[in-house]
């Protein structure tokens, strides 16, 4: 008797979806027998200004400790981010990426059956996790793409575990103000644990947006989440972190692989870090880089999700993916996002402004 290996699965796992990251530019330049130097690649919201010179040097440092483990409590890294964030160092959870603490934070709280409330549209992981852990998505429709936060509410009731909420969101740049969190997070009951994801948050500036730090003296089923991925330019390296009440960070420790941030990445990040200058730039960049495409979209016609994130998704009807294609096959690789339901826009980053240029030429030749 054969046995069907992908029946012993646990029921979650058996009907995920795998995750569809961005095209790597080997992958495009093999395909097309391009050189990889004449692809740009904006797909993935990664930092267009490579790493800092100074996160550089920190990793030509940290090479001689390879033969070691990690540090797991990863101590210097935390300490430099209590006095930058002026939170306690037990509040801190390191994650390989910020992926990584949304999957620990559904392993610790999300039991099969219960349930776990998130937007439409919104950042593919909360349901991948969700589901691995065998937990219910509850799925509230959006408003103009972004959260309809007092439909979220809602929906919560005795059986929800967790609620993920993303500001912005990935993929429609959406944000929420600091009103409409606090009105939430007062009609959602405090067992019941907030996720909030501020993966773009260096770049958001403005009054109405809400620093979830300040909101966890009031709120402490509040978890804030943050990576190095975006701003700080270290994608490759995979560090993120979270922020919670030490109780929540004490039970995220202990479903936390031991050595989960290699030495390379806390150091990086650490210096990272100090790095506020690079930080500025690369904010300026992006500023000018969202001006720059959305004027072109602008003069084009074409209609896009106003986006408070390092990256731009547009309305391309129903040419999305012969666009899509198109641009490949000029070298130019931006993302589908039709595994959203949004089969009609791409999102595009916000490169250098060459990069930008060469993508709005692209698109100028196939529209
Ligand atoms: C990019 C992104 C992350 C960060 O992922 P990392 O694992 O830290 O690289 C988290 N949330 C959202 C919404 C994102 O777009």
């Amino acid at each position: 008797m054969s046995v069907d290996y992908a029946q012993l699965a646990v029921p979650g796992v058996r009907q995920l979806q795998p995750y569809v990251p961005g095209k790597p530019i080997e992958e495009v330049a093999r395909e097309l027998g391009m050189a990889p130097e004449s692809i740009v690649k904006l797909a993935s919201n990664e930092n267009p200004l490579g790493p800092s010179p100074k996160v550089l040097k920190a990793i030509a440092n940290a090479q001689s400790d390879l033969t070691r483990y990690p540090d797991s409590n990863g101590f210097n890294l935390k300490s430099a981010l209590c006095a930058h964030l002026n939170v306690a160092f037990d509040q801190i959870t390191l994650g390989n990426g910020s992926n990584d603490v949304l999957d620990l934070l559904a392993r610790a709280f999300v039991a099969p059956g219960s349930e776990v409330v998130f937007s439409q549209y919104a950042f593919i992981v909360y349901p991948i996790v969700t589901q691995a852990v065998g937990g219910k998505a509850v799925v509230v429709p959006a408003r103009e793409w972004g959260h309809d936060l007092d439909a979220m509410a809602k929906v919560v009731n005795e059986k929800t575990a967790m609620v993920f909420l993303a500001n912005p969101n990935n993929p429609t740049g959406t944000c929420f103000s600091r009103r409409e969190l606090v009105k939430f997070l007062e009609q959602v009951p405090k067992r019941v644990i907030v996720v909030l994801d501020e993966a773009y948050f260096e770049y958001v500036g403005g009054e109405d947006y809400p620093n979830g730090l300040l909101l966890q003296q009031d709120f402490p089923n509040l978890v804030v989440c943050r990576t190095f991925s975006k701003a700080y330019g270290l994608a490759g390296l995979r560090v993120g972190y979270s922020v919670a009440s030490p109780v929540i960070t004490d039970l995220l420790n202990r479903v936390r692989q031991p050595f989960n941030v290699n030495s390379i990445a806390l150091a990086a990040a650490e210096a990272a870090l100090e790095d506020q200058a690079y930080l500025a730039k690369a904010c300026q960049i992006n500023h000018e880089g969202m001006m720059q495409i959305t004027s072109a979209f602008n003069a084009l016609g074409i209609s896009y999700i106003p986006s408070k994130g390092n990256f731009i998704t547009a309305d391309f009807g129903e040419n999305a993916g012969s666009i899509n294609q198109q641009l490949l096959q000029r070298g130019v690789i931006v993302r589908p996002v039709a595994n959203y339901g949004m089969a009609h826009h791409l999102r595009i980053s916000i490169g250098l402004p060459e990069e930008n240029e060469q993508f709005i030429e692209a698109l100028k030749q196939t529209l």
